[in-house]
């Protein structure tokens, strides 16, 4: 496996911008455009990706609206593999699976289409869940539970950054099996 050591982790980190107060007051909002337009570290980051899920069977990636498209589809095109979205509620076209989770205030909604998994002739497929980063987990849950709904098993949920302060990853971790190729603590 391409493993990454400790500077090639670091140089990957300095490749993400923070930016302050984005979208609204307090939040540090990590801003991988930086990585995705270095092509050596996006070089490097899919590489390790590529190495790291190459044996593991996996029949579909999901990736979450909308950074984890990029990195899902990306990966898909790599392992020869099948790309899933999960998106914000009302904009998939066909008939979709809804998942509502709480945010700090209020709620959001995610979708899947129902037949996301079904155009392959397995039970219940193995899919692999991308997303850039992991906050409080609440989206990549619910991202987990529509891929069970859906009829396939989430069996591991993949992220670029953890932010491990907020402990998101602990609740997900009952779901499925969590990989971060990045943790902030
Ligand atoms: P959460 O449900 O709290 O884990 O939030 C995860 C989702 O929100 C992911 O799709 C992230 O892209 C986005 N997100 C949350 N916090 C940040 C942040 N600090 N920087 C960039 N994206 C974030």
């Amino acid at each position: 496996m391409r493993e990454l050591s400790k500077k090639d982790r670091e140089y990957l980190l300095n490749t993400i911008r923070t930016i302050e107060n984005f979208p609204k007051p307090g939040v540090n909002f990590k801003d991988i455009t930086t990585l995705l337009n270095n092509k050596e570290a996006f070089k490097l980051l899919m590489d390790h990706l590529e190495s790291r899920y190459k044996e593991k069977e996996i029949d579909y990636i999901a990736g979450i609206e909308s950074r984890g498209f990029i990195l899902g589809a990306a990966l898909c095109a790599r392992l020869n593999s099948r790309f899933v979205p999960i998106r914000k509620a009302g904009k998939l076209p066909y008939t979709t699976i809804t998942e509502k989770y709480s945010l700090e205030y209020g709620f959001d909604e995610i979708e899947i289409h129902i037949d996301a998994f079904k155009n392959i002739d397995k039970q219940t497929p193995n899919v692999l869940l991308i997303d850039d980063l992991i906050a409080t987990g609440g989206t990549a849950k619910a991202a987990a539970n529509l891929i069970n709904k859906a009829g396939a098993k989430c069996m591991e949920a993949c992220f670029l950054i953890n932010l491990k302060f907020l402990n998101g990853d602990e609740e997900l971790k009952k779901m499925t099996q969590v990989y971060s190729v990045l943790e902030i603590s």
